[in-house]
């Protein structure tokens, strides 16, 4: 088996599966290039500082004390069947296997879903402005082909969305919540954008980065759609 390479480890998390106690292990590479992205360290495929093996025995401490292993990112899914084989390791320990993922590997999606609980998948902005910020013009139908897929597995997921004022605006923030609630999506999750790096000559404001959670008739609209709506400010 190929070594799976492990960029970063949190030993101890309750935000990144749901109801669960967790581990995450940040996975080296990602096919995308989000302007806003916070793990710039894991953008290419080199080598990752963690050995799988120590990692493996590390979490064989953790059973029965932990619950789940988020597989997060960079993208998890990039390094394909070598991920798959690390998740059914993990999965064999006893722990939920929990991914985040930015949905550009469908097909390999559909490999891991056996070994994968829940999901939780960004849906990053509208079609039209999808490439400006993530910097590939496949990007969108690639999401869109692994929530459709996650979706017919009847499995636990999460759509996540994070708004950046410079991508979306309410009116995309609406068609995105439209599009989600017509598949099916179930449950969302609406994240503040934050300006964790130099954003050059533009800016964002304090305002405009609030603006999606203080619209009570926007709010409203979204808690409507979904049996369940997280606000991450
Ligand atoms: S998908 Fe995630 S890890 Fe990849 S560039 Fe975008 S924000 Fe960064």
């Amino acid at each position: 088996m190929k070594d799976i390479q492990i960029g970063g480890l949190v030993s101890f998390t309750t935000i990144d599966y749901p109801g669960k106690l967790a581990a995450v292990l940040f996975l080296m590479g990602c096919p995308l290039r989000c302007v806003y992205c916070s793990n710039p360290q894991f953008f290419n495929l080199d080598d990752g500082p963690y050995d799988p093996t120590r990692v493996l025995d590390w979490l064989k401490t953790r059973v029965g004390r932990l619950e789940a292993v988020v597989f997060s990112g960079g993208e998890a899914l990039m390094q394909g069947d070598t991920t798959i084989d690390y998740m059914r390791c993990v999965k064999d320990l006893g722990f939920a296997i929990g991914l985040h993922t930015n949905g550009f590997y469908p097909d390999v999606l559909e490999r891991a879903a056996p070994f994968v609980d829940w999901v939780g998948i960004d849906y990053k902005a509208t079609r039209e402005k999808y490439k400006s910020l993530v910097g590939n013009d496949i990007a969108f139908d690639r999401m869109s082909k692994s929530l459709d897929f996650w979706i017919s597995t009847g499995k636990d997921f999460e759509v996540r969305i994070t708004c950046d004022p410079r991508f979306i605006s309410k009116d995309d923030l609406r068609t995105i919540i439209d599009d989600c609630a017509t598949r099916g999506v179930k449950k969302i999750a609406i994240q503040k954008y934050q300006a964790y790096f130099d954003e050059g000559d533009n800016p964002t404001t304090t305002g405009a980065r609030e603006q999606f959670f203080n619209d009570s008739g926007l709010r409203d609209y979204i808690n409507s759609k979904f049996d369940s709506v997280a606000w991450r400010e």
